[in-house]
């Protein structure tokens, strides 16, 4: 039986596999986590608006009743393309005839000094959990010391204008709102600041102008502060310092200022790759060089489509580019083993969509058409649950929007994680932040 590995159970491996499932060919399946991440919801596990278990989903329980389809969790660390096996990092080997690469980005600082220490990126459920743990923990701080407000313990900077800082920026208005208003706390909400800084002169570029300034309008009238055409020149423990020399005191700089493949083992494997490491694939997906191979999704620089316009336009690192190129590349590689001809790739663009907060998101169609409003809102709320994975997680997520649509106030503000307290010292020396762990 041909064998098939797939690296990551992000959307596009999770794609790839389920194209696989009850075909002629051995699967396994192999991710350093247990769980697929609903990457597109974090924001709302960050911002207390959901629960870890509401964004995630156990791989296994997934393929469970495919029987050519298994799960090994463990982490690669590269692959030996002589003989033909991936690499783990338990010192084992797994053999195999084709390879599908789908193991996603991580969070880019640009060698920004501080940033990777000490603000909060926000790209695995850890990420999220240990943000919502240490905002929660701002607002006791300050409702026990007032005088900590001026330390910026209530001043958020969220730094990158795309979707996930604008989501992340408008979830936060929403969290101190409801803390104030449901939870009683009782910290000034005059000295409550919320920031989102982008180098570019505009919100969410990918997006219409007007969709864009309607997202701006919408912040600001939330009480987020804009900061547009402005670079993070540096982040401590205590501030973050803008290019234009300006210091604001804040305990929390989230990180949504993009992702890129270099570090992740995609640029491990001695595959060309190129901008921000992402695998370079020919117009079917396959990796030049390495028979049998492919690479999708965020890992990949992945072409829109083989016609000479598209030739070099490179998909975004979205959720559909990574669902479509994982099961084109596991079709391929049915194609191969029936002798029938490749096909090359095609990214069918359905839109993007970008959430600012209650009732305010904004969907652009491919024809350029804007939903915005309500309207906006409500069809990103359906879109969400439909790709969500697992029947429960949809029930739970429903129930937990509505719920809290009605009553403002529901949510797990609840800080999970042991609060270790370190010497200002450390702190200074370039430690890890207040509460969050290394790394
Ligand atoms: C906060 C956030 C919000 C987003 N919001 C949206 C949105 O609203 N709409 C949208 O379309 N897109 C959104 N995206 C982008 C979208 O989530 C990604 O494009 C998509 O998840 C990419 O899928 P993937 O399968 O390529 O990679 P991933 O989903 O990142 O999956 C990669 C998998 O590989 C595993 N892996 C990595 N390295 C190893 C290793 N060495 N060994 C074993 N396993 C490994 C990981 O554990 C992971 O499970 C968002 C991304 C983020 C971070």
């Amino acid at each position: 039986m041909h064998r098939v590995a797939i690296v990551g159970a992000g959307f596009g491996g999770l794609s790839a596999a389920r194209a696989l499932a009850g075909q002629p060919v051995e699967v396994t399946i192999i991710d350093q986590r247990n769980f697929h991440t609903f990457q597109p919801l974090l924001y709302e596990v960050a911002t207390a608006g959901l629960d870890s278990g509401d964004v995630a989903y156990p791989i296994r329980a997934i393929f469970g009743r495919a029987d050519n389809i298994t799960f090994r969790f463990a982490t690669v660390t590269g692959v030996d393309w002589d003989r033909r096996e991936i690499l783990l990092r338990d010192t084992h080997s797994l053999p195999f005839d084709s390879v599908i690469v789908a193991s996603g980005a991580t969070a880019k600082f640009f060698g920004i000094p501080g940033a990777s220490g000490y603000s909060y990126p926000l790209y695995t459920l850890t990420d999220a959990r240990s943000l919502r743990d240490h905002v929660l923990r701002q607002l006791e701080d300050v409702d026990a010391h007032p005088e900590m407000a001026a330390e910026g313990a209530i001043t958020f900077v969220v730094v990158g204008g795309g979707p996930t800082g604008v989501e992340v920026a408008g979830a936060l208005a929403e969290l101190l709102d409801v803390a104030v208003r449901h939870d009683g706390f009782r910290f000034d909400r005059a000295a409550e600041r919320i920031i989102l800084v982008d180098g570019l002169g505009r919100l969410l570029t990918p997006f219409k102008e007007s969709a864009a300034s309607y997202a701006a309008t919408t912040l600001e009238g939330r009480g987020v502060e804009l900061k547009l055409g402005h670079m993070v020149k540096a982040v401590t423990a205590s501030h973050v310092e803008f290019d234009d020399g300006t210091q604001i005191p804040t305990r929390t700089v989230i990180w949504a200022g993009g992702v890129t493949v270099e570090g992740t083992v995609a640029s491990q494997l001695g595959a060309a790759t190129g901008q921000n490491g992402r695998l370079v694939v020919g117009t079917d997906l396959s990796l030049p060089g390495h028979d049998g191979a492919y690479g999708v999704g965020d890992a990949a620089a992945v072409l829109w489509g083989p016609d000479p316009a598209d030739s070099d336009r490179i998909c975004p690192q979205v959720a559909q580019v990574a669902i479509q190129s994982g099961g084109h590349a596991a079709r391929q590689i049915l194609n191969r083993i029936e002798g029938r001809p490749v096909e090359p790739f095609r990214y069918q663009d359905k839109g993007i969509m970008a959430t600012i907060g209650r009732r305010a998101a904004i969907t652009q169609f491919r024809n350029g058409t804007v939903m915005r409003g309500t309207l906006g809102w409500l069809a990103w709320l359906a879109l969400h649950l439909l790709y969500l994975i697992g029947y429960r997680n949809k029930i739970i997520v429903l129930v937990n929007w509505s719920w809290r649509y009605l009553s403002w106030g529901s949510g797990p503000r609840v800080i999970v994680g042991e609060v270790v307290d370190e010497p200002e010292e450390e702190l200074d020396a370039g430690g890890p932040g207040r509460d969050r762990p290394p790394g």
